[in-house]
């Protein structure tokens, strides 16, 4: 049977406090279904190391973490150290390294959460699938003309075939396998002509592939505004770095917040692991109250049940959530209740442990 190897970076601030309910709900299927079976091995790479050490992580550390079937990463960032070291020199190496060319995020209204769409009668439920390593975050271009009148940056946006049909064939494959019938691309090819074009291209030749699955091209304003008045309507959404990055934002807007949205980082080839970590950072104007809401990183921690190939327990712990927030009884600070991380933890776990039984 196989035994999954996790890497564990809980991180700063919240990061620890919400990872350690995460790994109580793993223990807990791991308790309860023999077929399940883990290791994991946590890695205390944050701010303190970094003060410590000077460094975010240890030289070997990529090489540590590529023995590894997944990540799973809490939060990073302290007042200490600047931001674009915990980010550049833990974060993005991770992503670039194991070649984690897409990011997902779900966006789902779950029960229980109050949003401006909740007389809608269809569901919001779909995904973002972001292009994670190319595009508008291309590390190329230049300032020239420093002071001077004629001063001018250059950022170039770098558009390849090969990385934008690997990031539509992960959309509509994942729309196959969860039975969706529309993929919409977001695109800008009647202004940014010479890479959107590209990009549209690229997109249209994986679609041809899936004669089942509709696919819907909108230019990147219209589609923000679509997402706000029928957010409904999408089922998969395929995006470049900087058009997936601003919707990832919109999308978790429309549904309830940072404190319940999950993401992946995916290397989907499987030759390298995966990452997966909520979307929010490390809260520190909460840290040490108990007011972090954990379901961000469970939910995370489901998302990488499913890439492992479980997807069984992935959804039982989205059930699990749902259900305890259906009853909304235990509801975290951010949520309008007054439960802690802890009892937020404990609730999700009993509902699992109910299920589970019931299941047997
Ligand atoms: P943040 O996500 O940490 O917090 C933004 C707001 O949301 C805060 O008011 C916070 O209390 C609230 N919040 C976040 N997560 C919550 C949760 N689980 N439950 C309840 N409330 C929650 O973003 P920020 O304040 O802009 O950044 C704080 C630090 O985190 C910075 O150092 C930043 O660089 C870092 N950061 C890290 C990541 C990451 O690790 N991937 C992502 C974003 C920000
Ligand atoms: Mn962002």
């Amino acid at each position: 049977m196989a035994s999954y190897k996790v890497a564990v970076i809980p991180g700063d601030g919240i990061g620890p406090e919400v990872m350690n309910e995460a790994l109580k709900v793993l223990r807990v299927l791991k308790d309860q279904d023999s077929t399940f079976q883990y290791h994991a091995d946590i890695f205390y790479w944050n701010s303190d190391y970094y003060l410590k050490h000077g460094r975010m992580m240890p030289e070997d550390g990529l090489e540590i973490l590529k023995n590894y079937d997944a990540v799973l990463f809490g939060a990073i960032g302290d007042e200490r150290v600047p931001d674009d070291i915990t980010v550049w020199e833990l974060i993005m190496p991770i992503r670039k390294q194991f070649q984690q060319y897409i990011n997902l995020r779900p966006v789902k209204k779950l029960p229980g959460i109050k949003t401006r769409y909740d007389d809608v009668k269809s569901d919001i439920d779909f995904v973002i699938v972001r292009e994670n390593a190319e595009g508008e975050y291309a590390n190329s271009g230049g300032r020239l003309y420093s002071g001077m009148d004629q001063e001018m940056a250059i950022q170039n946006t770098v558009i390849t075939r090969k990385g934008t049909e690997r990031a539509a064939s992960f959309a509509f494959e994942y729309a196959k396998k969860h039975g969706k019938t529309k993929v919409t691309s977001a695109t800008k090819s009647n202004a940014v002509v010479h890479s959107m074009k590209l990009w549209d291209e690229a997109v249209k030749a994986v679609a041809d592939s899936y004669p089942e699955i509709t696919l819907e091209q909108n230019y990147i304003d219209a589609l923000a505004a679509y997402f706000v008045m029928r957010p409904e309507s999408f089922e998969v959404v395929v995006a470049s770095n900087l058009f997936g990055d601003i919707l990832s934002d919109l999308g978790s807007a429309l549904v309830g917040g940072l404190g319940i949205s999950p993401s992946a980082n995916l290397n989907p080839t499987g030759e390298f692991p995966s990452m997966f970590e909520p979307v929010h950072g490390s809260a520190p104007d909460i840290a040490r109250t108990g007011k972090a809401n954990p379901i961000a990183q469970i939910w995370s921690t489901a998302m990488m049940l499913e890439h492992l190939g479980r997807d069984d327990l992935s959804t039982m712990i989205i059930r699990a959530i749902e259900q305890v927030l259906k009853r909304g009884e235990v509801l975290t600070a951010d949520l309008g209740g007054s439960a802690t991380t802890m009892e937020m933890g404990e609730a999700i776990i009993e509902e699992l442990t109910v299920h589970t039984s019931l299941n047997k």
